[in-house]
C-alpha cells in the first residue's frame, strides 16, 4: 500500500509541475495589435546612418501598438497626428533629408474598427517626444501617461513643455512593470532623446517582443549598431541598444522596429492581432 501511495504522490508531483510550467507560459496580455500610424518617405537615410547610404531614399512606416491586458487597454506610441490624413501631399519636413509623412489611415478609425473607444484607453506610453510618436496623445486626455522624467523635463521649442501640463502623468526614472505581473515592461533606453524608452511585451503564443521606439530606425542600423546624427547622446544610444540585445537574449525575444517598413510589411496589422 505504501509503495502505491508513493507512486501516486510521485504522479501528483509530476502533474503539479506540468501545470505550473504551463501556467508560467501564459501571459495576462491577451492581444497585441499593430496599428498603421503613418507612412512616409525619407529623403536621405544617411541622416540615420552617418557615413553610409548617402543620398539614398527609403520608405518608412510609423507604428503604434495597442495592448489588451485583462479588461485594460494600453497604447504604446500615438504616431503622427491624424490631421495629416487630410493633407493630400502629406506633411513635408523642414529638412528634405527627413521624412515626409502621410496618413492613409487615422488612429481613430483603426481603434473604431476593433471596437475600442478613445475613452477605453486607461493608460499609454510614448517612446519619446518626437512628433511622429506623440501626434495623438491628446486624443486620450484621460489616459495615464507613462514617461521618463528626463523626457518630460526636456525643454521643447521656445522652452515649451513636451506635454499638456494637465495631462495625467506618471514620471519614471528607469524601468516600469506596468501591470505588476511582468507582462508589459517599459525599458528605459535613453540616447535618441534624454528619456527615450522601449517596451517589452510577453505574449502567450508569440513569446517576448521588444518594441524599439526609435532606439534604432531600421534593421541594417541595428545589425551595425549605428547611431543617427540627430540624437541626444551617442554613448547612451549604444548602451541602450546593448540593453535591448541583452533583454532579447534573456527573453528569447524578437525586436520589432517601429519605422522598419520591410519588417512591418511581413506582420499582421489590426484588426488582426498577436497573442
Ligand atoms: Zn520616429
Amino acid at each position: 500500500m505504501r509503495r502505491i501511495g508513493l507512486a501516486f504522490s510521485a504522479i501528483a508531483l509530476v502533474l503539479c509541475a506540468t501545470t505550473a510550467s504551463a501556467q508560467s507560459q501564459t501571459s495576462a496580455v491577451e492581444k497585441l495589435y499593430i496599428l498603421n500610424c503613418g507612412e512616409g518617405t525619407a529623403g536621405d537615410i544617411s541622416r540615420w546612418s552617418p557615413g553610409v547610404n548617402e543620398g539614398k531614399s527609403m520608405d518608412f512606416v510609423d507604428t503604434c501598438y495597442l495592448i489588451k491586458h485583462g479588461q485594460d487597454w494600453f497604447l504604446w506610441d500615438t504616431g503622427i497626428t491624424d490631421a495629416v490624413a487630410a493633407m493630400p501631399n502629406g506633411l513635408a519636413p523642414a529638412d528634405p533629408k527627413a521624412v515626409t509623412w502621410r496618413r492613409p489611415k487615422t488612429l481613430a478609425a483603426q481603434l473604431e474598427q476593433i471596437g475600442v473607444k478613445p475613452a477605453d484607453i486607461k493608460a499609454m506610453g510614448v517612446s519619446h517626444t518626437h512628433p511622429d510618436h506623440i501626434g495623438n496623445v491628446e486624443m486620450f486626455p484621460q489616459a495615464m501617461l507613462y514617461v521618463q522624467k528626463a523626457e518630460y523635463d526636456w525643454p521643447g521649442t521656445n522652452n515649451e513643455p513636451r506635454f499638456k501640463p494637465s495631462h495625467p502623468v506618471e514620471l519614471l526614472s528607469g524601468d516600469k512593470d506596468v501591470f505588476g505581473d511582468g507582462s508589459v515592461t517599459i525599458l528605459s533606453t535613453p540616447g535618441h532623446t534624454p528619456g527615450h524608452q522601449s517596451l517589452l511585451v510577453k505574449l502567450s503564443k508569440t513569446g517576448a517582443v521588444v518594441l524599439s521606439g526609435d532606439a534604432v530606425h531600421f534593421r541594417d542600423n541595428w545589425d551595425n549598431r549605428r547611431v543617427p546624427s540627430m540624437n541626444a547622446d551617442k554613448d547612451q544610444s549604444v548602451a541602450s541598444m546593448q540593453k535591448i540585445a541583452d533583454t532579447l537574449a534573456k527573453e528569447k525575444g524578437q525586436l520589432w522596429i517601429n519605422h522598419d517598413k520591410a519588417q512591418r510589411d511581413g506582420q499582421k496589422l489590426a484588426p488582426e492581432f498577436y497573442d
